[in-house]
C-alpha cells in the first residue's frame, strides 16, 4: 500500500499536481480506477497492466514500485524488528529476543518505522530522477522534518542504555584502533563527534537534535562542494542540487558520516548502473518527444539520483562493517582536515582528467 501511494507520487510531484485530489484515474480515458482494480500487485497483474475501460496500457514501473517497497519494507522487518541487526551486531551482549517478544518491542517498532519511512522517500527520490531527471522538493525537505523530529526523540546510542557507551565516555580517542568497532550503533548510528561533548550527553535530545542538523548541513554540503570542484575541473555540469538535497535528508536521518560515505559508493553505484544499462538497454532508435523536437541524442545519460539513493541504503545497512573501516577517519580533527584536502584536491584533478579525455564536449559546447 505504501509502494502504491509512493506511485502516486511519482506520477504527480514532477507535474506539481496535487497528491490527494483527484483519485486515481486513467491517464488516457481519465476513468477512475475502481477500488478493487487499485489493489496494489494483484490489482495490476489481473488486469496485464492495462485500463479497465479503454485498454491503455499502464507503466511497467506502477508494478516494480509496488513489488520494490514490499521487498525492502520486509528486508527492514526482518533487520529492524525480527534480528534487530545493526544494534546487536556491535554490542558484547546482542538482545537475541524469540519471535513473539521481537514482534511486540516499541524501540525495534519505532526504529522500523522511522527507517520505512526514509526507505520510502529515497525510493520515490530514485524513480521520479532515473524519469525525469529532477527530485522534487517536497521529498527531501518532508524528509528532513520526519527525519530531525524522529532523531532527536531518539537521540543516539538510543535504543542502547546510556550506559552502554560508558567505556568511551572517559575520554579515550575514538581513532585509536584498541576502539574500533566499539561505538554501539543505534538509530542514529553515531554521535557527531566523540568522545561526546558534555553539553550534549549519550541520550540527551540535544545530541539527537545536534546529529540531525550536523548530518542534514554536511550532506548537503558534501555534495555541493564535490559538485563546485568537479566542475570546475571537468568544464561542465556533472551533478543536480537535488542530489545535494537527498544527501541533506538522508544526513538527517543517518548522521554526517554515513552521508560522506554515501556519496562515494553511491557514485560507484550509479557507475555499476550505467554500466548496466549500456550492456542492457538498447538506445530508442527515435529520439522521445520533446518540446524542442529532435534537439536531445542522448537522454540515457547518468542520472545519479538513483546511484545514489542505493550508495545510502547500501551504507546504512552496512554500517557496522563500514564503520569498524572508516572509524579512524572521523573522530580526529587532524585526520578530518586531511581527508577534505585530499579529497577536494583529488575530485578537481579527476574533473581535469575527464575534460582532457573528452575533447568533444568543449566542441558541442561551441
Ligand atoms: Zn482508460
Amino acid at each position: 500500500m505504501v509502494g502504491s501511494f509512493l506511485n502516486v507520487l511519482i506520477a504527480r510531484l514532477p507535474y506539481e499536481k496535487s497528491i490527494i485530489w483527484p483519485s486515481s484515474r486513467c491517464f488516457s480515458c481519465f476513468q477512475r480506477v475502481r477500488f478493487t482494480d487499485n489493489i496494489p500487485i494483484i490489482g495490476y497483474l489481473r488486469l496485464r497492466g492495462q485500463c479497465r475501460h479503454c485498454g491503455a496500457k499502464f507503466s511497467a514501473r506502477y508494478l516494480w514500485i509496488e513489488v520494490a517497497t514490499g521487498l525492502a519494507f520486509l528486508a527492514l522487518f526482518v533487520l529492524d524488528v525480527l534480528v534487530n541487526w545493526q544494534v546487536n551486531s556491535t554490542v558484547a551482549t546482542p538482545d537475541m529476543l524469540s519471535i513473539s517478544t521481537a514482534i511486540t518491542s516499541f524501540p525495534r517498532w519505532a526504529m522500523f518505522l522511522y527507517h520505512a519511512f526514509l526507505m520510502s522517500c529515497l525510493i520515490a527520490a530514485a524513480a521520479i530522477d532515473a524519469e525525469h531527471r529532477i527530485i522534487p522538493p517536497m521529498i527531501p525537505y518532508v524528509g528532513l522534518l520526519v527525519g530531525v523530529i524522529g532523531g532527536t526523540l531518539m537521540p543516539w546510542p538510543w535504543p542502547n542504555p546510556a550506559a552502554a557507551v560508558n567505556q568511551l565516555t572517559a575520554d579515550p580517542v575514538w581513532m585509536l584502533p584498541e576502539y574500533w568497532g566499539k561505538i554501539p550503533v543505534g538509530v542514529q548510528l553515531w554521535p557527531f563527534y566523540g568522545p561526546t561533548f558534555a553539553f550534549a550527553p549519550p541520550g540527551s535530545y540535544l545530541l539527537g537534535f545536534l546529529n540531525c542538523l550536523i548530518g542534514a548541513f554536511v550532506g548537503s554540503m558534501v555534495v555541493r562542494i564535490v559538485k563546485g570542484l568537479f566542475e570546475l575541473g571537468f568544464g561542465r555540469e556533472a551533478m543536480g542540487l537535488g542530489d545535494a538535497d537527498l544527501l541533506m535528508m538522508a544526513g538527517a536521518f543517518l548522521g554526517w558520516q554515513i552521508a560522506v560515505i554515501s556519496l562515494f559508493v553511491g557514485s560507484l553505484t550509479a557507475l555499476v548502473i550505467k554500466i548496466a544499462m549500456m550492456i542492457l538497454v538498447k538506445p530508442p532508435a527515435v529520439p522521445p518527444s520533446s518540446p524542442v523536437g529532435g534537439e536531445f541524442t542522448d537522454t540515457r545519460e547518468l542520472p545519479f539520483g538513483p546511484g545514489l539513493a542505493l550508495g545510502v541504503v547500501v551504507t546504512w545497512l552496512a554500517w557496522p562493517w563500514i564503520g569498524v573501516g572508516t572509524q579512524y577517519l572521523f573522530f580526529d580533527w587532524i585526520m578530518i582536515t586531511m581527508c577534505v584536502i585530499v579529497m577536494c584536491v583529488g575530485i578537481l584533478a579527476a574533473g581535469l582528467l575527464l575534460r582532457r579525455s573528452e575533447p568533444a564536449a568543449t566542441d558541442v559546447k561551441v
